[in-house]
């Protein structure tokens, strides 16, 4: 068991080599529970990447199914029309390198005598080329310049139909290059490895981390000025409007189809206890022993209030204490005129704040590494 943990820790895919942050890597490799569900952009992507495999492995390709399901601003049948050769989709990749196997899966492979084509699909909205992106296909491209074949990578950016062709390959030189470059994104990773997992946040890679909830630098939470606390802020309230819409809507759903199972989780209604007290009786039982009725029941401000309305010397007995509850509530109009004068920022008691508040995020948020 202890071996096979091992064994585990040793093998890297293609996408872990592409990670940077070392908190990040570290999840992965323990393979950590997920504290995110996949986004929506992801699900989306995911239909399309098993839309295309479908479509190109058929003569036809028709792409309707496609064009039915997300807007293609282009014509996604010519993007291929002038690619000869045998189109493979979804096939496995298989590379070993310094005693190290690697395998992925290409979404599009195109086999010519002599050549090969490997073509990744991308769906996102950017048509940027990432670094990453390009390294990762020339990886995919080894097995095939070991065997002597020339190689064409490409990004189909599938959003905009149009098919960017980013590198060729061939020969012995291209080969020696790219495995040496992949040896020491290896060597690299287990550096990382064997180090402490500290999170090195930057904007792509946190913002599709699985980790990012309990992640102590995710740019997310880690606020240090006026405006990434109003962004936060502004993410709050709509939050909470949102997780009481959700809830209205699963309470209807749980109501007439029950509850809703999770893997890990059920969300429903749950049975429950509520102590229903005989108050006429109970007073009459503190009564008979002396017993004092604060050790029982405690006035409520709201029944008080009323009742002060008829008997106003009740009033007397109570007093307003002023404090602070948290919630969200509107700025008045003299409020907001102070805040045009005042900036908080400018005055070294202000910085002195914003300082002390930095100081206690970090700590809270480092008490959740
Ligand atoms: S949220 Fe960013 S910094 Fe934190 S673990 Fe993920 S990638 Fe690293």
């Amino acid at each position: 068991m202890k071996n096979q943990r091992k064994e585990r820790k040793k093998r890297f895919s293609f996408s872990l080599l592409s990670l940077s942050c070392p908190r990040r890597i570290h999840k992965t490799m323990a393979r950590d529970q997920v504290e995110v569900f996949p986004a929506e952009e992801t699900d989306t992507g995911r239909i399309i990447h098993s839309y295309l495999a479908e479509i190109l492995s058929t003569e036809e390709r028709d792409f309707s199914k496609l064009t039915n399901y997300v807007q293609i601003y282009g014509n996604p049948e010519k993007v291929f029309s002038n690619i000869k050769g045998k189109f493979s989709t979804e096939q496995k990749i298989r590379i070993i390198i310094g005693g190290k196997t690697f395998t992925t899966v290409s979404d599009l492979l195109v086999s010519r005598r002599g050549e090969r084509d490997i073509i990744d699909h991308k769906t996102s909205f950017s048509q940027e080329v990432l670094p990453s992106h390009r390294e990762q296909l020339q990886y995919y491209a080894l097995p095939f310049l070991r065997q002597g074949l020339k190689v064409k990578v490409g990004i189909h950016f599938v959003r905009y139909a149009r098919l960017e062709w980013i590198d060729i390959l061939q020969g012995l030189d291209d080969y020696a290059r790219i495995a040496k470059q992949l040896m020491e994104r290896i060597g690299k990773m287990e550096r990382i490895l064997g180090e402490v997992p500290n999170p090195e946040p930057s904007n792509f890679e946190c913002k599709y981390c699985p980790y990012v909830i309990s992640c102590p630098l995710s740019p997310e939470y880690f606020i240090t000025d006026k405006k990434q606390a109003a962004r936060l802020a502004g993410e709050y309230i709509k939050l909470k409007s949102k997780l009481k819409k959700m809830e209205d809507i699963l309470k209807i759903w749980a109501t007439s189809v029950g509850h809703i199972h999770l893997k890990d989780c059920k969300v429903g209604f749950n049975p429950s206890t509520k102590t229903v007290i005989d108050q006429e009786a109970t007073l009459e039982f503190l009564n008979r022993h002396n017993i004092p009725i604060t050790e029982v029941f405690s006035a409520q401000a709201t029944k008080f209030k009323k009742l002060a309305k008829t008997y106003n010397d009740l009033a007397n007995f109570a007093e307003i204490k002023y404090g602070t509850r948290w919630g969200v509530v509107s700025t008045t109009d003299e409020e907001k005129e102070e805040q045009e004068r005042f900036s908080l920022n400018d005055a070294e008691e202000g910085k002195k704040k914003v300082g002390k508040a930095v100081e206690e995020i970090e700590k809270t948020l480092n008490s959740a590494k």
